[in-house]
């Protein structure tokens, strides 16, 4: 071929290209769907003391806890929900299940097995946590913060009372601060209302609910086809807890607790949306994790 027909020839194609293009963005395989929720596997807390819970061995399936990581992905951005309860860097996968023993930093000590490290899960979905938009926490107990510095460089959206909690010298509860101590230069959004829309067109709520500590907070979102979906942070821990009308007693304040409860069960009834108890061990194990998503 000549040069100057060898440049025909890939005009011709590009031209090609760009129809080809054009017809399957129109009549091609469905657009994407405009939002999905992921489910990460972010290990398995075993409890020890169910009195913490008020609840006896006899009364629940299992003393087991799930703890699940979240990633929602908007037209408008990412965010990660809470973010586990070992740090990736504490462990090595060694593809069976690992089980760490924790000392946190008020003497409580915790096993929990992990088998999958969060980066590694959420780079399987194509994202590294440096691409993710917003960080936002049901709480600050060590096991949803355990990865939150890997996400400092998103947008943190927090309560300030919340805020005011985690830095004080020996913040109250089951607390691993050394976790989270690069949030306190994140650019950070102190949420305002009780509802905060993240994304401004009702798909992603945060919902205060205070009493397990004082900025708690759950998470609504609104699935095309899933429908509504709300993650309760640890509003409850175990189903039995909802069934029995137990609150565990080291709640920041018990009768928030049960009015965030009674707020949020109202509002589980006027959407008919699903309530996901995060640590529900049962619950968490039938969800699709990711790369499965529900959109
Ligand atoms: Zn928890």
């Amino acid at each position: 071929m000549s040069r100057s027909s060898n440049r025909l020839f890939l005009a011709a194609a590009a031209v090609v290209a760009f129809a080809f293009a054009v017809a399957s963005a129109s009549h091609g395989a469905p657009a994407p769907s405009p939002l999905r929720l992921y489910v990460f596997d972010c290990g398995t807390l075993h409890v020890a003391d169910m009195a913490r819970f008020q609840l006896k061995k006899e009364e629940v399936s299992t003393t087991d806890l799930s703890v699940a990581c979240y990633l929602i992905v908007h037209p408008k951005g990412t965010m990660i929900w809470d973010t586990g309860a070992v740090p990736d860097s504490a462990w090595k996968p060694t593809g069976d299940p690992v089980t760490q023993h924790l000392v946190l930093q008020d003497g409580e000590q915790r096993d929990v097995t992990v088998r999958r490290s969060l980066e590694s899960q959420l780079s399987e979905v194509g994202y590294a946590p440096a691409d993710i938009s917003y960080i936002a926490l049901s709480h600050y107990h060590y096991d949803h913060t355990a990865n939150a510095n890997a996400f400092a460089g998103a947008t943190w959206l927090v309560r300030q009372i919340e805020r005011d909690a985690m830095f004080v010298p020996n913040p109250a509860g089951a607390a691993q601060p050394s976790t989270y101590s690069a949030l306190r230069n994140s650019k950070t959004v102190l949420l305002g209302t009780d509802d905060y829309d993240v994304f401004k067109d009702g798909t992603v709520v945060i919902k205060f609910a205070p009493g397990h500590t004082p900025g708690h907070q759950v998470l609504y979102v609104k699935l095309q086809k899933t429908g509504g979906v709300l993650l309760s942070g640890d509003l409850y821990h175990f189903p039995e807890e909802r069934a029995l009308g137990r609150v565990p007693t080291f709640e920041f304040n018990q009768d928030q607790t049960r009015a965030s409860r009674a707020a949020i069960e109202a509002f589980l009834k006027q959407t008919g949306a699903q309530l996901w108890i995060q640590h529900d061990f049962a619950g968490n194990a039938k969800l699709k994790k990711a790369p499965a998503f529900y959109d």
